[in-house]
């Protein structure tokens, strides 16, 4: 009688869950640090995220030291506009968005998603109120099938069950494979990208939101933003994680 009871009061709480989290225990996205549910940031590591928030840039969302009015554009935009429309970033990359971006791309670790989700989800607020549809920076097949994931596309879709847009998992794709763009400088990277991304199908007069893991030149951002125009929308934001603020030493 009394294991019945035990069982029963086991299987009432979620057998499975309770057993893989004592096998399991759910860990800190930044630390070692054992935490009571997935996606959990100790309070001591979280206020050291560098939240990118308002006064930015209008068009880009890079951060401006001062608030200069509520559509004012950084020196970049106002030399040379960006292709995409509007793009929001949550977090400065730094140390920690360089280890959640990490284990996101290199180590498939899927507990940080909702959360993630959550911060590209604030700080592109006025942009998914425009979104039609979501779409994911694509990485070549060939590289997908070496990898078997592309983390923007698991971003793409955390923030579609987020936001309650739809999204639209193969509506840009790599044609050509080119070499990374880690280590290259801006132009490098415009020319290594330039006519790698075409749009499946038709976007004729919607709004696209392209979501990818780090903003680092633009230069995939711009991509997308072109061949979905091409491809009839009328206009194309953008949401990433993660950007490269401080000179573009860091790789990634
Ligand atoms: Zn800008």
């Amino acid at each position: 009688m009394a294991s019945r009871g035990h069982a029963s009061h086991f299987r009432s709480r979620g057998a499975l869950s309770r057993l893989s989290d004592l096998i399991w225990p759910p860990r800190s996205l930044l630390s070692e640090a054992i935490v009571d549910r997935p996606g959990v940031i100790e309070p001591e590591l979280w206020s050291e995220l560098n939240f990118i928030a308002e006064p930015c840039c209008f068009r880009c969302g890079f951060p401006l030291t001062e608030d200069v009015g509520p559509e004012a554009v950084c020196g970049a935009c106002a030399g040379a506009p960006p292709d995409f429309t509007r793009a929001r970033v949550a977090l400065e990359y730094d140390d920690h968005a360089r280890k959640l971006v990490l284990d996101l791309k290199r180590a498939g670790r899927r507990d940080g998603l909702k959360v993630f989700a959550g911060w590209m989800a604030s700080a592109a607020a006025p942009l998914i109120a425009e979104t039609d549809v979501i779409a994911p920076a694509p990485m070549h097949w060939t590289r997908l099938a070496a990898r078997s994931f592309n983390q923007a596309a698991w971003l793409a879709q955390a923030l579609s069950e987020a936001s309650g847009r739809p999204w639209s998992p193969g509506a840009l794709a790599r044609v050509k494979r080119r070499k990374s763009q880690a280590g290259l400088s801006a132009s490098e990277r415009r020319r290594n990208i330039s006519g790698a991304i075409k749009a499946r199908g038709r976007f004729d007069g919607k709004t696209v939101l392209v979501v990818d893991d780090v903003f680092t030149t633009g230069a995939t951002l711009d991509a997308c933003a072109r061949a979905l125009r091409k491809a009839g929308a009328a206009k194309v934001h953008a949401v990433t994680l993660a950007r490269v603020i401080r000179g573009t030493d860091i790789m990634i």
